[in-house]
């Protein structure tokens, strides 16, 4: 089953590249970059500096252990984290990251970009979320099952349906999202709205699974016309082929699109003449297979990757892929960033100055957060809705969004990623004004 995004092994920062130092990660953290756009978007539009606190640092920071008992009799013990940045707009919703590279700092970030992703797409929702320090390939189903099951033992007291709502990101799906779901059920009685991502099966929704693919796309459909580009004569390139990435890229192709260059965790290939999405996904997850062996394409470096001349570039792997030392490399029209932050800000510098546009983060993989809330929605009226009826509901909020965003940026003269900061934290603090938290 396909996670949320992209699957990583354990290589400490280098994240997917490997040893090629051209796609290692950033030096910069995930913070540091968010506090980054933050902190422009909060100075330019002049709201005051004591205020600045309240959403420079989370509400609440919860951090567990959670010793499992591993196959062979011993213990392991691991870190779990769950960071409810900011609830003004409504209950804390974010995903759950299994990562053996997720650190507090990481989480803190994540779950303020959650904060400003759900007020951009107007869910009524604030930002979240969690992550526990463990990698899944090195334990077995039972193993990551205990894991997933301590986890929320000691997080469920801050949780609930309309409290905090966890989802799945890099490295859990639906099946750790069953196993959240069934923890807190035996504690607190069956609750499906307690987490969303959830199978099909155990009151999970139709198009969830695609939902962020999904939403990169549409997203990419509306920003084409800014750049000349047209789907059917479009031609991409992928980086990490997990949830977002395997379902972006097949979606890109039924509008007749080409992929011309994708990698995972565990390399990269590239052909010219096009890559075939769907045979790709067989290939990876129903035949076992590794990606440089996949027969229609030449293996490259996970660097080279980068240099491929294309239209769009999907970033859909994990954050600080795209930094001072590559982005020069990059030579695109378009960047859809399907990862949480992908770019740094000295390469959104570097990307803007080549005339590169950005369709940043937290418009470009909100589908997920957005499906997300029509399963929160399902669950809590015990309705279910079918696939056709949440697609169009889907693109009509992203299209929304995307138009929004657009319009402030025109006005404004600004990158699209400042216009979406902006006006999420607008919406944000007009709801803790509202609120009475300030005058
Ligand atoms: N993990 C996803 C994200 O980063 C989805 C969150 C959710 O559905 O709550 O947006």
């Amino acid at each position: 089953m396909a996670t949320e995004t992209h699957s990583t092994r354990a290589d400490g920062r280098g994240g997917t590249g490997g040893d090629d130092p051209r796609a290692a990660r950033a030096k910069v953290s995930d913070l540091d970059v968010v506090r980054h756009h933050f902190d422009r978007a909060w100075d330019s539009l002049g709201y005051p500096d004591d205020i600045r606190q309240i959403f420079w640092e989370p509400y609440r920071e919860v951090t567990v252990q959670i010793p499992i008992k591993t196959s062979d009799g011993t213990t392991r013990v691991y870190h779990g984290y769950r960071i409810q940045h900011n609830g003004a707009r409504g209950p804390y919703k974010g995903g759950v990251r299994f990562h053996p590279e997720v650190d507090i700092d990481e989480v803190r970030a994540l779950a303020s970009m959650m904060t400003w992703k759900t007020a951009i797409a107007g869910v009524p929702y604030g930002g979240a979320k969690g992550g526990v320090d463990v990698d899944p390939a090195d334990l077995d189903d039972a193993e990551l099952q205990r894991v997933a099951r301590g986890f929320m033992d000691k997080i469920s007291k801050v949780l609930g349906p309309t409290r905090d709502i966890p989802a799945p990101d890099v490295n859990t799906n639906s099946q750790v999202m069953a196993w959240l779901m069934d923890q807190y059920g035996k504690l607190h009685g069956h609750t499906p709205a307690i987490v969303t991502g959830k199978p099909i099966s155990l009151e999970g929704s139709y198009g969830r699974e695609a939902a962020t693919g999904r939403g990169c796309v549409f997203m990419f459909q509306e920003a084409a016309p800014k750049v000349g580009l047209v789907p059917d004569e479009t031609r991409f390139v992928v980086q990490g082929f997990g949830n977002v990435g395997s379902w972006l890229a097949r979606i890109m192709q039924g509008l007749g699109a080409t992929m011309i260059g994708v990698s995972d965790a565990f390399g990269a290939i590239r052909n010219d003449a096009g890559i075939d999405a769907q045979a790709l996904v067989r290939h990876l997850h129903h035949e076992g297979g590794k990606l440089e062996d996949f027969p229609a394409a030449e293996p490259i470096s996970a660097g080279d990757l980068y240099e491929i001349p294309c239209d769009v570039f999907f970033p859909a792997a994990l954050g600080g892929m795209i930094h001072a030392d590559n982005a020069d490399l990059l030579d695109c029209k378009m960047v859809v960033e399907g990862a949480n932050n992908p770019t740094t800000f000295d390469a959104d510098d570097i990307l803007i100055d080549k005339g590169v546009l950005i369709v940043p983060d937290l418009m470009a993989n909100a589908g997920g957060v957005v499906a997300s809330y029509f399963e929160w929605v399902q669950n809590l009226q015990h309705f279910r809705w079918d696939e056709k009826e949440i697609n169009s509901k889907l693109g009509h909020i992203l299209r929304r969004t995307f138009h929004e965003v657009d319009q402030r940026a025109d006005h404004e003269q600004q990158t699209l990623r400042t216009a979406a900061f902006e006006i999420s934290i607008e919406r944000v603090v007009d709801a803790s004004r509202t609120r009475g938290y300030f005058d």
